[in-house]
């Protein structure tokens, strides 16, 4: 019998540990299907575009306490929108956008939790910074008084065998904790996004306080 996305839903979550937040990956899924979600009881949805997610909301207008997440690269001119609709940025991939969002939150009194994108090993096809160039920023970021700093973000890179990719894991976590450690006392590292369908089990087994999974709960995307 073919599982239907609730019962998919209901699986999972009662699988994760209580420490671990589910966000619900909807890109290129669709409003009935976000309500069916919702119905099971999905409160964290993740979208990666500011055009796509705008259209979604509209029609969702009726279902108030979702929290939005965005976990796509931002583009510069969709910035200030992306302010206005998500709660959370896991993908602040950049000083310059983290500047950008600072300067805006201030403008607009209102700030969203951010994720600081690292890349853990060199990825030419991912946004986000190295580990040295993210101890390098770490002082300007700290400047960045009108954001809320709360984690790191990681998407390991294709094609790593799973001991790979727990190591990516467990140093982004260990990143997070030596920037917890620094004097920056506006670099707040508790969360740690990371995980998606593939490999979110050895993500939680690293410390994962988001996982941000699609397929396993929607099944394949058609691009
Ligand atoms: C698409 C996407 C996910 C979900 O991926 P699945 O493999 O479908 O679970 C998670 N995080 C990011 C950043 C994504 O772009």
């Amino acid at each position: 019998m073919v599982e239907s996305i609730s019962e998919r839903i209901t699986r999972i979550t009662s699988n994760l540990p209580e420490s671990v937040r589910l966000i619900a990956v909807t890109k290129q899924v669709s409003v009935d299907t976000i309500r069916t979600a919702y119905a099971a009881g999905i409160r964290d949805f993740g979208e990666n575009r500011v055009q796509e997610t705008e259209a979604k909301q509209a029609q969702l207008q009726d279902l108030p306490d979702i929290t939005w997440h965005l976990i796509g690269h931002l583009q510069n001119n969709k910035v200030v929108k992306a302010l206005k609709q998500f709660q959370w940025i896991h993908s602040v991939d950049s000083l310059k956008l983290a500047k950008r969002l600072n300067t805006l939150a201030k403008e607009f009194s209102y700030s969203p939790n951010i994720c600081l994108q690292v890349k853990i090993l060199p990825d030419p096809n991912k946004y986000g910074w190295g580990i040295t160039d993210l101890i390098s920023d770490l002082a300007e970021l700290n400047e960045c008084q009108n954001l809320k700093i709360t984690g790191l973000m990681t998407i390991p890179p294709q094609g790593l065998n799973n001991l790979q990719t727990l190591s990516v894991f467990k140093k982004t976590q260990e990143l997070a904790q030596e920037i917890r450690q620094t004097n920056f006392s506006n670099l707040k590292t508790q969360e740690l996004s990371m995980g998606m369908s593939d490999d979110y089990n050895l993500a939680i087994s690293a410390g994962a306080t988001f996982v941000r999974l699609g397929r396993v709960l929607f099944g394949e995307r058609k691009n």
